[in-house]
C-alpha cells in the first residue's frame, strides 16, 4: 500500500456541529496516527458550507476542544483558540465557507468542458420526479433532461440569474475505489447519477468541495466512517474529470451501542424515554422541561427531544444519559488517554494480545491494514474497567491534582465544602487518597465524596440503615455512638492517624470490631453506610462539622447527644 509515501497528508474534516462525536474522535485519531508514523502532515479543514447549519465559533470551538483534550493536535488547520490559522504549507483557508472562489474556479471549468451543466427543475419537481421513482419502485435517479435545453440557453438562463443547480455529467463507466480496508471497491457503469456539485443557493455540495479541497490540500489519505463508502465513487469520478490524483482511502467501520444499533446521540433520548415508560411519567417534573414540547415528544417516538430539555428531564428523573460525544465522557469523570486508547480500539487492533497502550504507541504502529470491516462495538463498561486501571495506576499525587482539576469545572461544591476551591490543599489531597482505590471515574469519586457538601440539617437517614446499624439490639449502635462522640471531642489533634489510633483503642477496651464504630459513624455523617475509609472521612470533614452531624444524628434518633 502506500501508506510508505513520504509526503503524506491526512486530514479531519468534520462539520461544524458543536460536539465531537466519538466516531469524529475516532476518524481523527486515525488519520492522526497515520500520519504521525508516515512522517506526515495531519490537517483540519472545517466544513461549513451548510448554509441550514450554525457555523458560528463555539460550534468548531467544541470540537478542537474535543480534539485537544483527546491528545490530538494538528499540524496546519484553525488553531485551537482559533485566534489564527496553523499553516506551515500555506493550504489555508481552512474554512470551506472561505474557499468559495476555488470552487467556482474548478466548477467553471467542468461547465466548459462540458462535464458539468446548469439543471432548472424546482425543488417540487423533482420531489414529483421522486414520487414517481418510488411509484414504479425504482431508485430515483436524475435522467439528465435538463440536457435536452440547448447548451448556449442553459449557460444564458444561469447567466440571467435564473435559479438553478449544476450537475455532474458521470461518465458512464467502471470506477474503482482503492480501499485500504475493503480492497478495491468496483462500481458498474451506468451506477452513477448526474448528481448535484453546486446548489441553488450557489454554494458547493460536500462531494464537490471535499474533492477539490482534498487535492489542493494535497491530501494523500483519507480515513473516514464507512457511512461515506456510497460517496467515494463520485468523489473518484470528480477527481478524474478533474485532472486529480485519488488519494487512498478506508473506510471506518461503523461504532454500534451495546444494543447493537448506530451509535448516536438518539440513544440519550431513548434512555429518558425509557424512563418516562417504567416510571409511567405522563406529564415533566416541575421546572425540569417545557410542558408542550414534553407532550409532543412524549407522544411521538420518532420525535426527539432539545438537547437542554433533555438534559433537564433526565436530572429530574435521574437518568444517566449515555455518554456519545467525547464532551460527554470528559465530563462523567474518563482520563483521556484511557479514551483515546479505547477509541483506537473501535475497529482496529495492533494485534499481539496488546490493549493498553499510550498515543506514542500508536503515532509508531498504526497501520490501515489492520482496520477490521465490521462493526465495531462500544462496550462502556471495558471502557469503564481500563480507566479504574488506569486511576489505580496514577500516584496519589497526580490523582489529586487531576481530580481537583475536574472538581473545580464539574463539582465546584464539593471543592467549596472542603475550602479547596480557590487552590488544592491537605484536606482535598486527604481525600483523594482516600477515593483513588474506589473509582471508575471522576465522576464516581465526586459522588461517593457528596455527603461532605450537604449541609448538616439536610442529611437524609437511610431508613435500613438507621434500624440495621443504630437501632438494633435496642440501640447498640447508638449508644457506640455517644461513646464514642465523648472520646472524639477530647482528641485534639485531628489527622487520619489520630482518629485510627482512636477508633482502635476504643474497639480493643470494648472488645467490639472496628466496623462497629465505623458504621454508626458513617450514617450519622453521610446519612447512608457508604464512605471512603472512615478515619480519613472524619479527617477530611474536621472536627466541628463532624461532631454536629453526630449531635443532630443523635438527637434526631431519640439519644441525648
Ligand atoms: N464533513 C464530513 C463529515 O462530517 C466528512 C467528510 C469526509 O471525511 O470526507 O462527515
Amino acid at each position: 500500500m502506500s501508506d510508505s509515501s513520504s509526503i503524506a497528508v491526512t486530514r479531519f474534516a468534520p462539520s461544524p456541529t458543536g460536539h465531537l462525536h466519538i466516531g469524529g474522535a475516532r476518524t481523527a485519531l486515525f488519520n492522526w496516527a497515520l500520519a504521525r508514523r508516515l512522517g506526515g502532515h495531519f490537517l483540519l479543514r472545517i466544513e461549513d458550507t451548510d448554509q441550514l447549519r450554525d457555523t458560528g465559533r463555539e460550534s468548531v470551538l467544541g470540537i478542537l476542544k474535543g480534539l485537544s483534550w483527546l491528545g490530538i493536535d494538528w499540524d496546519e488547520g484553525p488553531a485551537p483558540d482559533l485566534e489564527a490559522d496553523r499553516d506551515p504549507r500555506s493550504v489555508a483557508p481552512f474554512y470551506q465557507s472561505q474557499r468559495l472562489d476555488l470552487y467556482t474556479e474548478r466548477l467553471n471549468q467542468l461547465l466548459e468542458a462540458d462535464l458539468a451543466y446548469h439543471a432548472f427543475e424546482t425543488p417540487e419537481e423533482l420531489t414529483a420526479m421522486r414520487d414517481e421513482a418510488k411509484r414504479e419502485k425504482r431508485a430515483f435517479k436524475y435522467d439528465g433532461r435538463a440536457l435536452n435545453i440547448p447548451r448556449q440557453e442553459r449557460f444564458d438562463r444561469a447567466a440571467s440569474g435564473e435559479s438553478c443547480v449544476v450537475r455532474f455529467r458521470a461518465p458512464n463507466e467502471e470506477i474503482v475505489v482503492p480501499d485500504n480496508v475493503l480492497g478495491d471497491v468496483h462500481i458498474a457503469p451506468g451506477e452513477l447519477d448526474d448528481f448535484v456539485i453546486r446548489k441553488a443557493d450557489g454554494f458547493p455540495t460536500y462531494h464537490f468541495a471535499v474533492v477539490v479541497d482534498d487535492e489542493l490540500m494535497g491530501v494523500t489519505h483519507v480515513v473516514r466512517g464507512q457511512e461515506h463508502l456510497a460517496n467515494t465513487p463520485r468523489h473518484v469520478a470528480l477527481q478524474k474529470a478533474l485532472g486529480f490524483r485519488t488519494p487512498r482511502y478506508a473506510h471506518l467501520p461503523l461504532i454500534v451501542n451495546p444494543g447493537g444499533g448506530k451509535m448516536s446521540k438518539r440513544d440519550k433520548d431513548k434512555a429518558v424515554r425509557k424512563a418516562c415508560r417504567e416510571n409511567n411519567i405522563t406529564e415533566p417534573p416541575a421546572g425540569s422541561c417545557d410542558p408542550a414540547e414534553f407532550t409532543a415528544w412524549i407522544k411521538d417516538k420518532n420525535r426527539q427531544l432539545n438537547q437542554r430539555d433533555l438534559s433537564a428531564l433526565a436530572v429530574a428523573l435521574n437518568v444517566e444519559l449515555p455518554e456519545i460525544d467525547v464532551e460527554d465522557f470528559r465530563a462523567a469523570g474518563y482520563l483521556p488517554e484511557v479514551v483515546a486508547n479505547y477509541i483506537a480500539l473501535l475497529g482496529w487492533s495492533p494485534g499481539d494480545d496488546i490493549e493498553k497502550f499510550d498515543m506514542a504507541f500508536l503515532a509508531e504502529r498504526f497501520d490501515t491494514s489492520r482496520i477490521g470491516k465490521t462493526g465495531a462495538r462500544f462496550d462502556y463498561k471495558k471502557l469503564a474497567a481500563f480507566n479504574n486501571d488506569a486511576i489505580a495506576e496514577l500516584s496519589d499525587e497526580s490523582f489529586a491534582d487531576r481530580w481537583w482539576s475536574w472538581c473545580a469545572e464539574f463539582d465546584p461544591e464539593l471543592l467549596a465544602s472542603i475550602d479547596a476551591g480557590a487552590a488544592i490543599n491537605d484536606r482535598f489531597r486527604m481525600l483523594a487518597a482516600a477515593t483513588k482505590p474506589r473509582c471508575k471515574t471522576f465522576r464516581d469519586g465526586a459522588i461517593g465524596s457528596a455527603f461532605l457538601s450537604l449541609s448538616t440539617k439536610d442529611i437524609a437517614y437511610d431508613e435500613k440503615a438507621v434500624a440495621k446499624v443504630l437501632m438494633k439490639n435496642d440501640g447498640e449502635g447508638l449508644d457506640t455512638l455517644r461513646a464514642f462522640a465523648t472520646e472524639l471531642e477530647s482528641c485534639s489533634t485531628w489527622t487520619p492517624e489520630a482518629i485510627h489510633e482512636l477508633v482502635g483503642s476504643f474497639a480493643t477496651r470494648n472488645e467490639i470490631g472496628m466496623g462497629k464504630i465505623a458504621q454508626p459513624l458513617r450514617v450519622a455523617i453521610t446519612g447512608s453506610t457508604v464512605s471512603p475509609p472512615i478515619d480519613a472521612t472524619l479527617a477530611v470533614l474536621g472536627r466541628d462539622e463532624t461532631l454536629a452531624r453526630i449531635s443532630r444524628c443523635l438527637s434526631a434518633h431519640g439519644a441525648a447527644a
